[in-house]
């Protein structure tokens, strides 16, 4: 290394030469010479290594300055033959910039499209042109960018309405077509042409260069020196952590160093690693390429030459500024692209821009870039040039798919993702179909990468390993080039077009014929396959495609005779799929009800069979079109259609179908299984899910249930059904009772009956589906949007749904629409969310007559959901509960003879047996369902008759005549009854109670057809009907009246079944309350303790503080344990009782977000300061039990906690380890308990000293424990007495020990939390000897008030009466909690904290370093002083009253805080004076009079303030959330009931509330009134050198009143964030884009989430960017949003953390986590605050606690390294 840094000084030796070098000398020789090409070459010889890589660490700054000055400036004189700086103005100047915007998107912007005008989903702007566009009204999409591409604004085949935005608006004065070479000069051309033509050269020549020691002619250098780079590659192979470990070895350097190597290598594709000489770099390379070599192939390494690297390193910085300089003119642009694709002397394919795309797969990634955007800022830039380079992009196009298939590159690096550039502009799409073929190109290219085949020829995946898996995936990149050609369909056809796209065709047909039985299945009857069958590969494929065979149709459909022509080329395609269809397949004949056809034998469960089947489905996509376009009546004759024959055409799909309901009905379970999302499924289930699913439904099962309906239109009806009852092998069963009979005598397995049920359930819907599904336009007379409107109706039927769970139902065609919105209101009414749930939309009442309960798209599960919420609808409604089938659109002339299959023979033979079966149950099995299917099915028959009747004016018009085919018996010799006869039959079989209302529909219905007929023919017989109706109805009366009864009661049932379940879902919730009402009872009846209601003598006003306090009924408190459910009472010699708690530190009331940390071993907590940085906040669930009790429970999770991590690893939401537990009620997270405690009884009959007196008392025996304890410090026995030089007054004894008066179980509940507020508060390792103990739990309970006291304000609640109960137990027992902890401490410690206090207030020479007033908050200083008083008044036994006592420190705190306010109170606002009242005269003469008297103590810095009004507001606002503090304190710690104005927010509070504090209201009178005392102690606050400090600036100074915090304000529109977010870089690694850029909603920080880059070390773990920041921005919690997935992330310390929904909503109601759908988002105020609302009443912890109970795997997450 020593050499190389001496080579750092090179530069200055050359400094001379550099000094001496002319631009304009060199430029100038340049002019003259002939050969330009040779001279640059060897300036760049000669200078490019003096500048680049001449040591160990690039420099790149002073390199680039170098260059300019050296390198680039020569060149642009050149090129302006004048100064650069003159002649690049010029050319600004006069360019006359194209519409196009073409922004180049960085990672992590935001895009917008426009669903109704963007021709295609790729089409998109940047956010200023969005903003200036009219697709900002529309209906627009919102992603984020992945890098790359550019905004399309301006480019008017991108969008089919507004292609510009305001700025891009075309002038209409100047000529699109003018040629922009038009205003420069023939000698700047001719400059511009040589320059770039030799610098563009040098770089190809440069980058595509593959020799590591030499350079290519010219540009050998004049000296050569004996450097080299060890140059490491990017692969995919390798992880971060191998490499970073490898380097480590390799070339000695530190983690950091190596990190940070492979991060470059990782971001630009190389980055050396080590210099020096040949062998010095060789070693490392050998080492490296050693140590990666084990498992793979090793990572690419290269020793090369310094020179080579640093004319690389040039070639890339002059490609820079080939695109910086064409910046300055649209010409300079255009001859560039001229040079690029100027042909090259080796002829075709050869000019620079081909060499370098040719290379592409061999650069490196860094390089690649470089060059992708210069031809994107030029080349794609240039329409005239574009159409150009899209021809050589075509022309390259296999060989270029063929490099990136064998590159590991991802696709965003290769060349090869330009093409959405080129092939979506429909243009430019059809010129390269017509003139390079391109469509006929992609799919040959695609085909040939799937080498894979069978015998027959079909694709086969079976035995791919991983690599052609891999290989597999890359190729699939060619479907999407494919989608794109195809996107935009033509609007014209020239033959040349057509003759292309059907050789296009073809070569698609090809492929799909090698789909055609792809992946055949043979069923396994023996044993099970153990090997999961590879079956996904095919599946993907033909996910792939769907959207190709969809488009090809739409494309046929613009054309009839591109129709005509596809039509046969598909047939015979299919034609010769199946050309050994029938060979090797007996023949059988079948005949049933008098007919007979032929066909094969041929068992879906014996033989193989294939769910693939792409030629048959695009051959009946075809068919529909050809009636859809009325090509089948207009040109019959050009149509092969005599050689169709209709068995071939539905045999496949018709298998197919088969093959699901063999699935369903369980006959498929050995074929192996297969783990999806940790679940098992059958591997022929999961392909049956698939061939229904959405996604590929359209291409797969639509298509086969067309081709069934094709071909039995074509057929006789019961050919057709003879031929399914055979596939489904069933024809044994129904052809003849006898065949039956015999069948169920030698079938008596439970098993196969079942399954024969279940096929024949199967095959009645499929008669059903291929005669009742019309909604297709071309098989039913409908319109185009009624096909989605009814998808959306059924949907809906099953319950309210919101967009996105419709979006997700519903198939997208290939620009990701659905066509929902277009018809979504026809149907459907939109319901609001509130302030959880989303969005819903409810089917229109009047839309529930169109339900169909076998609609073909429901799953099993679907239907039955539908099933109930139709029946339970009718039920509300009071209608009967049928379901009947609904009036279908009529089928197209094509399909018209779909409708006679439901009154062929066989069908109605079918039909009578099922119901036969169900007469005489005996007679067979048979199910419910089967017989529902056939009661639907005749309904059908009995609608379209109806239907027929209805629409025709004359008779004989109708041939349907279904009624007079069910009334006629069967033949004999069987004789069954008619199909009408069962059914009356049926109507009143008590078993069959769940049909009896479809049965009776049906009987109406029939009774009606039969009406209509008569009506129109009156000749025609009427049966005894007449007679029968009368019976009927008597019969009818007397069932109605025993429903009514039988309904009646199954409400009563329902309604008490649903509250039922109502309470077991509430079961915690109601617990809680009903623990909490009983709580309230109990209190209300026997304490008054937290009696809200009025106090017992209404005219004593109330007070809680003073010796005037008001004393609360003495009675019995008791409570009930929630784990025994015993009942106790608080005594303070009883078994002690807890409250679960949770305790945190807290940062939500800070002022001061600056302060760091404090050191937990050196802080001292005893004063807080006043901008609040850092609390402890303790929160409970407000759940009792007994301590042992708890104790009890708690060691129980303990030990099942560890047993339960030996076992499996895993962690809990709680960690045990640290105190946690689940309090064992509400589940709520907990860490500690708070012990209950009576309340402290007030002495009555004391000595009731005034202010003076108190202070001479005080004052003595603050004094007699300073000499105690001083005497305690150096020998620690208790024995010593008082000694004589010590003037204590006669009652203070300060070596009594006062009798503790807890017992055993109180005390250890004392010690209990009191170290767990300390652990925690302050972050430490528990130690019960601590002195600082009792001050935590001190500070506690006043930080809770005020936590507390500020979340009633901003809630606009009363300050009481309005808490939770659990909030009230909780303050009540801190308090209490806090009088009595110094029991649990060494006396002297806390008399110490308590003359500390005190001498913060009252000056004590023996005190040292008090604060001064302005570093103390005044409600921490309060409460810890009086509840630290209980330590002194213990020894005192002369009966002074505390109440006294609390009294005067209460005043004297007050003041101080009013001066605290005085002194940081604001200049006087410039408002008019206010008008006051006579009243307030006093208080603002009082206020002006303190005030000056502060001035003259306190000098110069305190402004001159004339108005007392200003000066009293002052006081008045600041003191208000310190008083109502103080309220909350003395009444929870002595239960005084709160007078009942305080219960309200009515006027008059303040001097309610200062007469229930014993203040006057006006607040000066403390000081006025005791003038002479509190002087002296006004002097000592005035005089400390702090106020002077602060005041002046030196230190954080906080006026009062502190008003709430609040998160961060957020934008409306969600995109501005993502905005945000996308200029952000990472802080660590230098100005790149961070991959999950996270805000902080508590400070407005943006970190770097989820990065290496950013992670840092915390308590000696590694954590990342969004841990690090809680810890000191929220003591450990935080709340960020992540911007990229718009989500909010909660997280609590290292370990816990859960995801929140965002506070942002699209229109439908809904979040979108993740942002996958893109609909415009917009900031919901009551989401927000909800979440502000958790923040502020710390409750996050809790809610992660929920969340992650209620999702166990939130808990695995590795929530530290976000
Ligand atoms: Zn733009
Ligand atoms: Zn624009
Ligand atoms: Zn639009
Ligand atoms: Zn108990
Ligand atoms: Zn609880
Ligand atoms: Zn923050
Ligand atoms: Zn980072």
């Amino acid at each position: 290394m020593a050499a190389a840094e001496s080579d750092r000084e090179v530069p200055s030796a050359l400094c001379t030469e550099f000094l001496n070098f002319s631009v304009k000398d060199t430029a100038s020789k340049w002019l003259q010479v002939t050969d330009l090409y040779k001279e640059v070459y060897h300036h760049l010889a000669r200078y490019v290594p003096k500048i680049y890589c001449l040591g160990p660490n690039l420099n790149p700054q002073s390199e680039d300055l170098l260059a300019q000055m050296l390198l680039q400036a020569p060149l642009e004189w050149y090129l302006c033959g004048e100064d650069p700086s003159t002649g690049l103005a010029k050319l600004e100047q006069n360019n006359q910039p194209s519409q196009l915007c073409g922004h180049v998107f960085k990672v992590g912007e935001p895009t917008y499209s426009c669903r109704e005008c963007a021709a295609d989903p790729t089409c998109v702007l940047c956010m200023q042109c969005f903003l200036g566009s009219v697709h900002k009204e529309h209906r627009y999409r919102m992603t984020t960018s992945g890098g790359g591409g550019f905004c399309d604004c301006g480019d008017t085949e991108a969008w089919k309405k507004g292609p510009y935005c305001q700025k891009h608006e075309p002038n209409i004065s100047d000529s699109c077509q003018e040629d922009p070479l038009a205003h420069l000069s023939t000698d700047m051309i001719a400059r511009c042409y040589n320059v770039f033509s030799v610098v563009l050269k040098y770089a190809v020549d440069m980058l595509t260069w593959d020799k590591e020691d030499e350079l290519p002619p010219g540009l050998e250098p004049p000296d050569r020196s004996d450097t080299y780079y060890c140059m490491l590659f990017n692969d995919e192979v390798h992880t971060y952590e191998q490499v970073i470990y490898t380097l480590q070895k390799a070339v000695n350097c530190t983690q950091k160093e190596a990190v940070s190597f492979a991060t470059t290598v990782d971001r630009d594709g190389r980055k050396s690693v080590r210099f020096g000489d040949f062998a010095f770099c060789e070693l490392a390379k050998s080492v490296i390429v050693r140590n990666t070599s084990r498992q793979s192939k090793p990572l690419r390494v290269q020793v090369m030459h310094s020179s080579v690297v640093a004319h690389q390193c040039f070639a890339l910085k002059a490609l820079h500024w080939l695109g910086h300089v064409i910046g300055y003119s649209d010409a300079l642009r255009r001859i560039l692209c001229q040079v690029g694709l100027e042909r090259g002397p080796e002829g075709e394919n050869s000019s620079l821009v081909d060499t370098l795309m040719l290379c592409d797969s061999k650069m490196w990634k860094g390089a690649r870039n470089v060059y992708h955007q210069l031809f994107m800022s030029s080349l794609l830039m240039d329409l005239k040039y574009k159409k150009l380079f899209a021809i050589q992009f075509a022309k390259n196009y296999e060989r270029l798919q063929s490099d990136y298939v064998k590159d590991d590159h991802d696709r965003e690096f290769s060349v090869t993702d330009l093409s959405v550039q080129m092939f979506t502009v429909p243009s430019l799409a059809r010129m390269l179909i017509t003139e390079e073929n391109l469509m006929t190109t992609i799919i040959r290219t695609f085909v040939d990468h799937l080498r894979h085949r069978d015998l027959q020829g079909r694709f086969q995946f079976e035995r791919y390993t991983a690599q052609q898996a891999f290989k597999f995936r890359r190729v699939q990149s060619l479907i999407g080039d494919l989608k794109y050609v195809l996107i935009s369909r033509p609007t014209e056809w020239s033959d040349q077009l057509r003759e292309k796209f059907l050789e296009g065709l073809d070569t698609f047909l090809e492929l799909l014929k090698c789909m055609q039985g792809m992946d055949p299945v043979v069923r396994q009857v023996g044993q099970h396959i153990e090997m999961e069958p590879e079956w996904e590969a095919a599946f993907t494929l033909q996910m792939k495609l769907t959207h190709i065979i969809s488009m090809i149709q739409e494309w046929c459909a613009t054309d009839e005779r591109v129709l005509i022509e596809a039509y046969k080329k598909c047939l015979t395609a299919l034609t010769h799929c199946h050309s050994g269809f029938a060979d090797g397949e007996q023949p059988i004949t079948l005949s049933m009800c008098g007919h007979s056809v032929d066909t094969i034998r041929y068992c879906v469960s014996q033989e193989k069979v294939s769910i693939h089947l792409p030629v048959s489905r695009l051959l009946a996509g075809l068919h529909v079109l050809l009636s859809k376009m009325e090509v089948a009546y207009r040109f019959p004759e050009q149509l092969p259609l005599s050689e169709l024959s209709p068995p071939m055409l539905i045999e496949h799909p018709l298998r197919c179908l088969v093959l699901c309901a063999q699935v369903h009905a369980g006959m498929w379970r050995r074929n192996g299984f297969s783990l999806v999302n940790q679940v098992v499924h059958s591997v022929l289930w999961l392909q049956i899910y698939y061939y229904h699913n959405v996604k590929c439904r359209v291409e797969m099962f639509d298509k086969d249930l067309i081709m069934l309906q094709a071909g039995a239109s074509m057929m006789d009806p019961n050919h057709f059904l003879m031929i399914v009852l055979s596939r489904f092998e069933l024809y044994h069963i129904f052809s003849s009772a006898e065949c039956r009979k015999r069948y169920n005598r030698e079938n008596a397995n439970k098993d196969v009956v079942q399954q024969n049920n279940t096929l024949t359930e199967e095959m009645l819907h499929l008669i059903m589906m291929v005669v009742g599904e019309r909604f297709e336009s071309g098989i039913g007379q409908v319109e185009g949007c009624d096909e989605i409107k009814r998808e959306i109706l059924h949907q809906l039927c099953i319950r309210p749904m919101a967009h996105s769970e419709l979006v997700k139902a519903l198939p997208e065609n290939e620009n990701k629409e659905t066509g929902m919105e277009r018809v979504i209101d026809c149907v459907a009414s939109f319901k609001k969310p509130g302030v959880t749930g989303r969005g819903l939309y409810e089917l229109r009442p009047e839309c529930a007559k169109q339900f169909n309960l076998y609609f073909h798209h429901y799953s099993r599960a679907d239907q039955s959901k539908a099933e109930e919420a139709q029946r339970k609808l009718k039920r509300q409604n009071g209608e009967d509960t049928a379901l009947p089938p609904p009036v279908l659109p009529p089928f197209c002339p094509l399909f018209a003879s779909l409708v006679n299959i439901l009154q062929c023979d066989v069908l109605l033979g079918m039909l009578g047996a099922v119901l036969q079966w169900a007469v005489e149950p005996s007679a067979g099995h048979w199910s419910e369902s089967m017989l529902q299917r056939v009661l639907h099915l005749i309904g059908m028959a009995l609608l379209e008759e109806q239907q027929q009747l209805e629409n025709s004016s004359e008779d004989n018009d109708v041939y349907f005549n279904f009624t007079l085919k069910m009334s006629r018996p069967g033949e004999a010799p069987s004789n069954t009854a008619s199909v009408l006869a069962l059914l009356e039959n049926l109507q009143n079989a008590p078993h069959l109670e769940v049909h009896e209302d479809m049965i009776r529909w049906l009987l109406k219905t029939v009774a009606g057809i039969k009406t209509l007929r008569e009506r129109s023919a009156s000749t025609s017989t009427v049966t005894a009907s007449g007679s029968r109706g009368q019976e009927e109805t008597a019969c009818d009366k007397d069932k109605a009246e025993r429903k009514r009864k039988a309904e009646m009661a199954r409400l009563r049932r329902e309604k008490v079944m649903a509250q039922m379940s109502e309470m077991q879902r509430h079961f915690i919730n109601e617990n809680k309350e009903l623990f909490q009402q009983s709580l309230e009872e109990l209190d209300a009846s026997t304490s008054t303790s937290l009696d809200h209601r009025y106090p017992a003598s209404p005219d004593a006003a109330l007070a809680c503080v003073g010796p005037r306090r008001s004393r609360p009924r003495e009675k019995r408190q008791v409570v009930t344990c929630i784990l025994c459910q015993e009942e106790q009472e608080i005594r303070a010699d009883g078994k002690a009782m807890v409250l679960a708690a949770f305790v945190q530190r807290s940062t939500v009331m800070s002022k001061n977000r600056t302060r760091p940390p404090h050191d937990p071993k050196r802080y001292d907590p005893l004063f807080m300061h006043p901008d609040l940085s850092f609390g402890t906040h303790t929160g409970s669930c407000g759940h009792i039990m007994h301590s042992h009790c708890w104790q009890r429970y708690f060691e129980a999770v303990q030990a099942k906690e560890q047993r339960r991590q030996q076992r499996l690893r895993v962690h809990t939401s709680y960690d045990v380890g640290n105190g946690e537990f689940l309090c064992p009620l509400c589940e709520c997270l907990s860490n500690t308990v708070i012990p209950l405690l009576p309340r402290t009884m007030g002495s009555s009959s004391c000595e009731q000293p005034g202010l003076g007196q108190w202070l001479k008392t005080s004052g003595q025996q603050i004094k007699a424990m300073h000499s105690a304890h001083r005497k305690l410090q150096p020998v620690s026995t208790v024995e010593e007495t008082v000694e004589e030089e010590c003037p204590a007054p006669e009652v203070f004894t300060v070596d009594y020990i006062p009798t503790n008066p807890y017992s055993s179980t109180i005390k250890e509940m004392l010690t209990t939390f009191g170290s767990a507020t300390y652990k925690v508060g302050l972050k430490v390792h528990p130690n019960e000897q601590d002195p600082r103990i009792p001050i935590m739990c001190w500070s506690s309970c006043a930080y809770t008030i005020q936590s507390i006291e500020r979340l009633l304000v901003d809630e606009k609640k009363p300050l009481f009466g309005s808490l939770p109960c659990r909030q009230d137990d909780c303050l009540s027992s801190l308090a209490r909690f806090g009088s009595a902890c110094w029991t649990a401490a060494c006396q002297p410690t806390v008399q110490g904290h308590f003359i500390r206090l005190l001498a913060a207030l009252i000056p004590d020479p023996q005190v040292e370093a008090s604060p001064c007033i302005l570093d103390v908050d005044m409600l921490h200083l309060l409460v810890s002083v009086v509840l630290s008083y209980g330590s002194v008044h213990s020894q005192d036994s002369s009966g002074l009253s505390v109440d006294a006592v609390q009294l005067h420190l209460f005043h004297l705190i007050t003041v101080a805080h009013m001066v605290q306010i005085l002194l940081t109170s604001g200049p006087e606002e410039v408002t008019m004076e206010q008008e006051s009242g006579e009243a307030e005269r006093g208080e603002e003469e009082g206020a002006c009079r303190l005030y000056n008297t502060l001035r003259t103590l306190v000098g110069s810095s305190l402004p001159e303030v004339g108005s007392g009004w200003h000066l009293w507001r002052c006081v008045k606002t600041g003191i208000l959330p310190y008083l109502r503090g103080a309220a909350l304190f003395f009444h929870h710690l002595h239960g005084v009931p709160a007078p009942p104005e305080l219960h309200a927010l009515c006027p008059g509070q303040w001097e309610v509330l200062c007469g229930y504090l014993s203040l006057p209201s006006n607040l000066l009178q403390l000081f006025h009134g005791q003038q002479e005392l509190l002087e002296p102690l006004l002097h000592g606050w005035c005089t400390h050198p702090g106020i002077q400090q602060t005041l002046q600036g030196g230190g954080v100074l906080v006026s009062f009143p502190r008003e709430s915090n609040s998160l961060i304000d957020l934008p409306d529109d969600y995109s501005a964030l993502i905005n945000q977010a996308s200029s952000f870089t990472c802080p660590k690694s230098g100005g790149d884009k961070s991959r999950a850029p996270t805000l902080c909603l508590v400070c407005g920080s943006m970190l770097c989430s989820q990065s290496y880059c950013c992670q840092t070390e915390l308590e000696g773990e590694d954590v990342g960017a969004c841990t690090a920041h809680t810890f000191a921005c929220g003591a450990g919690v935080g709340i960020f949003l992540r911007v990229r997935e718009s989500q909010v992330l909660f997280l609590a310390g290292k370990t816990k953390g859960c995801f929140y929904a965002p506070p942002y909503l699209d229109d439908y109601g809904e979040t979108d986590q993740g942002l996958r759908r893109g609909n415009p988002l917009h900031l919901c105020h009551e989401r927000y605050r909800k979440i502000q609302k958790l923040w502020r009443q710390h409750s996050i912890t809790e809610e992660i606690g929920h969340a992650q109970e209620a999702n166990q795997t939130l808990v695995g997450i590795d929530w530290q390294h976000l």
